[in-house]
């Protein structure tokens, strides 16, 4: 059984490879980078320009990869903002089986116990 940090560096080395893509957009929600960075700057450089402070651009991956049918797929994902893999963080047991399902339920699912 692969941990989460084997599954994200195997999802890792395929893109390296050119086995899968990172999209520029959500297949749960639709959101695109374009939109994730403009709307990030909208508020942080205001923030910013406030304190007197240069903008900082987002640093990490907008778009993730989710293990939607658990680690033992680790190349078997779908690309989801990290609002979206919030959402969906511990539901990787296949029960939600494509985005749209994701898109219609995500917002009723209950709060996942990660005790
Ligand atoms: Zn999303």
């Amino acid at each position: 059984m692969l941990t989460a940090k084997q599954a994200h560096g195997r999802v890792r080395i395929a893109i390296e490879n050119g086995l899968l893509v990172r999209p520029a957009q959500c297949e749960v929600c639709g959101v695109t980078i374009e939109q994730i960075e403009r709307t990030h700057k909208d508020v942080w450089g205001y923030l910013a320009s406030l304190a007197g402070e240069p903008y900082r651009p987002l640093s990490f991956p907008l778009i993730v990869a989710h293990h939607w049918k658990g680690y033992a797929h680790p190349l078997d994902v779908w690309w989801v903002c990290q609002s979206c893999n919030r959402r969906l963080h511990g539901r990787h047991d296949g029960t939600v089986t494509a985005p749209a399902d994701a898109r219609s339920i995500m917002y009723t699912l209950p709060p996942v116990d990660h005790k």
